[in-house]
Parts: C-alpha cells; structure tokens; sequence
C-alpha cells in the first residue's frame, strides 16, 4: 500500500462490452461509438463518445479494467502522449539534408495528406509500403496517425511488429488465445486501419506474414499500411511502384544524396546486412528500383 504514494492517480474510464469506442456511461447507448439517426436511419458518429475518446487521450486515462490506457492498447510505447502531428518532426533538420528534395516534397505532403484524411475518418483507398531510410523519424507519423484514427472512430488495429504478427498466426493455427500479444490475428483482418513494421531483422516467416494479412485484409477492402527499410527480393513481392490496390502496397520511397553534387540512394548499413545474413539477402534501394521494374516488364 505504501507504494501508492508514488503513484500518480489516473483518470479512469469504462469501455462498452462490445468494443473501446464506446463507453459505459454514454447517454446516447451507442453502439461502436455511433448512433442511427431516428429520422434519417443513418449510421451517424455518437458526440459524446467522440468527445470523451479525445478527453481520455488528453489526459492519458487508464481503462478501469485492463488498467491500460489507450495508448497501450493502441500498442504504442509509454513516452508517447497526445496525438499532435508535425510532419518536420518525421523529417528532422539533421536529415534533410541527407534527402533529395523533390521526393522529400512528395513523400510529405503524401504522408500530411493521410493524416488530414484520417482525422475526419477517410480511409486510404489503397495500400502502401514506406521505406524511407534510417535517418526518418517513421513513428512521428504513425503514433499520431493511429491515435486520430481511433479518436475520430475509425476502427483500428494495434501497431502491428511482424514479430508479433507471425505469434499471432501461429496462436490462430494452434487454436491458442495468448494474451501476452496486443492483438488477435482475426481482429486484424477486419479493422479500417492497420499499420506494420517489419523491422532490420525480419525473416521470410515475418515478410510472408504481413503479405498474408494484406491479402487477407484486401478481401475485406481494408488497406494495409506498411513501414521498414529492408530492401530485398521479397519485399519485391509486396509492393509495387505503380501499385493502385488493397493486396499490394505502393511503394513510397524518399532518395538519399549524399553530397550536393553526387545524387547516391541510401545503402543497406553493415548493421542490417548482419542482421539479415542468412535470412533475406538486402539490396541497395536503386537495385530494388531495378528489380521492380523487372516484374513491370514482364
Ligand atoms: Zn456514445
């Protein structure tokens, strides 16, 4: 007891039975955080859950049960609060002048673009891989991409680590419930938004997994968002340049220079090519560009 002098009192707040998007308290019942309009019969967004979604991010509530914020459940480490986006904290000072600057423009505004989108709950039409190098500070726009996605009541999955998702798969096939991951397989496939990482030292295993969800997703007309900054033969496989589709993702990559005369697209580092011997042999981003437009012309 002793110890609850050294903790802070959190906020507290009680989610419906049926999912995190509406609360037990609301006067509206709605369900999933939206009501039928008695007059139209249209499914419209429920205010007071809206209200209180925003209130509970602001104030980094805990659920009275799980005692995890929404944050944690959202899969999203504990230093991160609120869900401010700015695009220059993706692309920090130190590193621009690393990046060419017409994909730079274009990556930007294409990644403000999704979050402007989400915030008034207008989905991706399609997927997409972002591979943006080592020197971009990816998770600037996905914590805050996934936290506007739940505020404004779009269904959302966990952040998704290929680690974690090739588990979770194998759990489904088993018939396992291991409730030491942050999501189920099946809840995945049904979800608006989902985004994955595949990391440095992702395997075959890991790769085949986020193409499996994808396709699985794309079945369900849900776009998958991906991010890693692997570049190989299979993950040739998930993505496309000229890609316009739910089962393969665009490729959207930002080139690196490095110095003003010479225009040079960011090498493997030695790290990652350890990482992955034995596994997936990596490439050099303007090999994989070859690569692509290899199947192009097939
Ligand atoms: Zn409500």
């Amino acid at each position: 007891m002793e110890n609850k002098i050294f903790q802070s009192e959190k906020k507290e707040f009680k989610t419906s039975d049926s999912s995190i998007y509406s609360f037990k308290d609301c006067p509206n019942r709605c369900v999933d955080g939206y009501v039928v309009d008695p007059y139209t019969h249209k499914r419209k967004l429920c205010s007071y859950c809206a209200e209180k979604r925003k209130s509970l991010i602001k104030t980094n509530s805990v659920d009275s049960t799980s005692k995890a914020s929404i944050k944690e459940l959202l899969n999203l480490p504990e230093y991160y609060l609120g869900y401010d986006f700015n695009i220059d904290s993706v692309f920090p000072d130190y590193a621009i002048k690393y990046l060419e600057e017409t994909s730079l423009l274009a990556v930007k505004e294409l990644l403000s673009d999704l979050v402007t989108k989400v915030s008034v709950g207008d989905l991706p039409k399609r997927s997409y891989m972002f591979n943006l190098g080592s020197k971009v500070y990816e998770t600037n726009f996905i914590y805050p991409y996934l936290m506007r996605a739940y505020m404004v009541g779009v269904t959302v999955s966990p952040l998704v680590y290929s680690l974690d998702l090739v588990s979770a798969r194998t759990a489904l096939e088993a018939g396992i419930v291991d409730e030491s991951l942050p999501f189920k397989y099946r809840d995945l496939l049904r979800s608006d938004i989902c985004i994955c990482v595949l990391d440095a030292g992702a395997t075959k295993v890991d790769i085949g997994a986020v193409k499996g969800l994808m396709q699985l997703r794309a079945s369900n007309n849900k776009p998958t968002i991906i991010f890693t900054n692997l570049w190989n033969r299979l993950i040739g496989d998930l993505c496309d340049v000229e890609a316009d589709s739910m089962n393969v993702a665009k490729l959207i990559s930002v080139e690196y220079v490095k110095s003003s005369n010479t225009k040079q697209v960011e090498e493997p580092s030695e790290q990652t090519k350890m990482r992955t011997k034995g596994t997936v042999s990596e490439m050099s981003s303007s090999d994989f560009r070859n690569l692509l437009s290899s199947h192009n012309n097939l």
